[in-house]
């Protein structure tokens, strides 16, 4: 595929099209009204101009060198439209090469296109020596100093995306209410009333309880599920176990002598 591709661009035939393709939006515009007075029409006014990196061949083709343009008979302004051939600093080389190449090549699909052009950069572009600094730009890049700067990571971003707010925990089941949903929060958290959160609107299967100072995360929290608490066995609440009761030889749960067990 790669080589399919790199084959057309050194083939005669690839700039005969481009040409062709030219001339074929030139004609168009001959004797057509002139699109900045509207008054006169448009007579030709080609000039010579050698196109750059095309084979031997193609110079056998008619009107290889020729740059075809116009003038307008009345207000003698001139337009050249725009080429194909003469890859200009303003028409890209890839979407020439891929509008050609989707003709040329069967079966060419866009995943191919990608595959191609990623194995191009990547084994030949990256690989060959660069002009502009006389190295491989792979060689450029392993030699500089790494100035890249470290992506953030995905939970960095989930977190720059949320809003801080505070909350009152409720002291019967340790949670505190986001939008309409409640929260469970770490039991040791338990003795803190305000809770400052941070959460996205968009998003409340998780949000995070937060440094009161700096808004640092401390922990994320998370929805309560209700189905799962209901089915959970609890942890059975401590009573102080019956203590002997040294004056009347019995058992009583409250402090021993009281006299009155
Ligand atoms: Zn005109």
């Amino acid at each position: 595929m790669l080589t399919m591709l790199f084959a057309l661009c050194h083939r005669a035939a690839f700039y005969a099209r481009l040409l062709r393709d030219d001339n074929d939006r030139a004609d168009k515009l001959e004797g057509a009204p002139c699109p900045r007075c509207g008054r006169g029409v448009l007579h030709d006014r080609s000039y010579k101009r050698s196109p750059r990196g095309h084979p031997p061949e193609f110079e056998q083709c008619e009107g290889w060198n020729v740059r075809r343009s116009f003038t307008c008979t009345v207000c003698g302004k001139r337009v050249t439209p725009s080429s194909r051939r003469f890859l200009g600093r303003r028409v890209y080389f890839a979407p020439v090469v891929i509008a050609v190449a989707m003709e040329e090549v069967p079966d060419l699909t866009l995943a191919k296109l990608n595959e191609a052009t990623l194995a191009w950069v990547e084994r030949e572009y990256h690989r060959s020596i660069h002009s502009a600094i006389a190295a491989t730009p792979l060689e450029r890049f392993l030699e500089a100093e790494s100035v890249a700067r470290e992506a953030p990571s995905i939970d960095d971003l989930r977190v720059a995306f949320t809003r801080l707010e505070t909350r009152t925990q409720r002291r019967s089941d340790g949670t505190v209410a986001i939008a309409g949903v409640r929260f469970e929060v770490p039991s040791r958290f338990g003795h803190v009333k305000r809770i400052h959160v941070r959460y996205a609107r968009w998003d409340l299967s998780r949000a995070y309880v937060c440094d009161e100072k700096t808004g640092d995360v401390i922990a994320p929290v998370y929805p309560q599920d209700k189905a799962r608490n209901a089915e959970l066995a609890r942890r059975q609440k401590e009573t102080p176990a019956p203590r002997h009761c040294a004056r009347s030889g019995g058992f009583t749960s409250r402090t021993p002598a009281c006299g009155r067990c």
